[in-house]
């Protein structure tokens, strides 16, 4: 790398010699990307490293916009991670709460969370007031349609859905008033409710759930896809014909190789990749961002196909296309993923943990939030050590 003051320098920082892929603008090239301040400045071939302050070579790597993890748990429940800890090293520059907070406890959400992040932090509201705090999610009185309404409204800048989550009732009481709110307020609900006799998922998807609306933890065994010659339920089309999305949300019991293998070989890929993370699914699974990608990769998935899924295509579900794309004066957040190669072991839950062999792990080297790099696992954007200034003598 080399870091450069001068006037004469256009750009802050050139990404210099990856494979830049970028599903919103079609880009799956060899290509600099240069970056002025917060933004995207240009992304072309061949940018010369005398017009960049600093200059990393990325050479052997692939650029992608930030990944966008539109599952994960930063607040309410017992496990919670932290946003920036845990999910910039992996790659993730934009995340969604899955419901942690709900309409009584989001500004608190808001406050101790969202505002101290470097990372862009959304919610999904619970239905529930109090989201995941204490011990939720099955009192029906607890669940207002005009409570959750009116706090989306007031915060639209912040809160992109409406969770509904966990429900043991017998009756379908918490997710129809969760469509109600989305419906009142132009949001989307994800749900993550597993079927009983009196809820057959089937229902669910076909008839509560509207087009737009996601079903989370898609190829968990508690609520399979697959049948027992692990085909693919005819109405898991029959939904996604009319628009119900689905979500991988991994966590650390909803993510079967098995389901997951046979889903994909017939057709049914995730319409987003995200990871349920918090503690459990961290200590796991590693249930980060590439980590999750790696396995759909393993599992026959094309890496063009895995990043569209984990950074534009969640983006615009929750109605953010200025973000997870690389187009000129777009927000400078970006991933840089070495594709390693090696004998490695993914891991899955549910099951009882098995072991998935592969040759490929996708790791993140870089960083980059705000135009700001943020993670850098080999230094490639910092100056040789030996570059570092004698002791101070005025120090005793
Ligand atoms: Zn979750």
């Amino acid at each position: 790398m080399t870091t450069e003051q001068s006037s004469t320098r256009t750009y802050d920082l050139l990404l210099k010699g990856g494979r830049v892929i970028d599903p919103a603008n079609n880009l799956d090239d060899p290509l600099d990307v240069a970056i002025s301040g917060r933004h995207i400045a240009l992304v072309a071939k061949d940018i010369s490293p005398a017009l960049a302050r600093t200059v990393a070579d990325v050479s052997g790597h692939v650029v992608t916009p930030g990944l966008v993890d539109i599952h994960a748990h930063f607040y309410g429940i017992i496990g919670s991670v932290l946003p920036d800890a845990h999910c910039i090293p992996q790659g993730t520059t934009t995340a969604v709460d899955a419901g942690g907070s709900g309409h009584l406890t989001f500004d608190d959400f808001n406050e101790s969370v969202i505002n101290p992040s470097i990372m862009n932090i959304f919610a999904l509201l619970n239905i529930v007031g109090e989201g995941m705090v204490g011990l939720p999610e099955q009192d029906i009185e607890d669940m207002s349609v005009d409570l959750t309404s009116a706090k989306i409204a007031q915060r639209p800048d912040r809160i992109v859905g409406v969770k509904v989550a966990h429900y043991m009732g017998p009756g379908w009481e918490p997710l129809d008033r969760g469509v109600k709110a989305a419906d009142d307020t132009g949001v989307f609900v994800m749900v993550d409710q597993s079927p009983i006799h009196t809820r057959p998922m089937g229902e669910m998807m076909l008839e509560h759930l509207r087009p737009g609306d996601m079903v989370t933890h898609c190829y968990a065994l508690s609520k399979p896809m697959t049948d027992v010659n692990d085909k693919v339920k005819p109405y898991f089309f029959e939904a996604r014909e009319r628009g119900v999305k689905f979500d991988v949300g991994h966590g650390s019991g909803s993510f079967s190789f098995r389901v997951a293998k046979a889903a994909i070989e017939q057709g049914f890929v995730p319409d987003t990749v995200s990871t349920d993370m918090h503690e459990p699914s961290l200590m796991y699974n590693q249930a980060t961002m590439p980590e999750t990608m790696t396995k759909l990769l393993a599992l026959g998935m094309d890496l063009p196909d895995v990043v569209k899924r984990s950074t534009w295509d969640p983006a615009v579900a929750i109605g953010h296309p200025e973000l997870g794309n690389l187009g000129q004066t777009a927000l400078a957040d970006i991933a840089v993923l070495e594709i390693a190669e090696g004998d490695f072991g993914l891991t899955d839950n549910g099951t009882g943990y098995r072991v998935f062999p592969t040759d490929k792990r996708i790791v993140v080297q870089m960083t980059v939030k705000d135009g700001k790099v943020v993670w850098d696992k080999n230094g490639k954007s910092r100056d040789h050590w030996s570059s570092t200034p004698p002791t101070n003598p005025a120090l005793v």
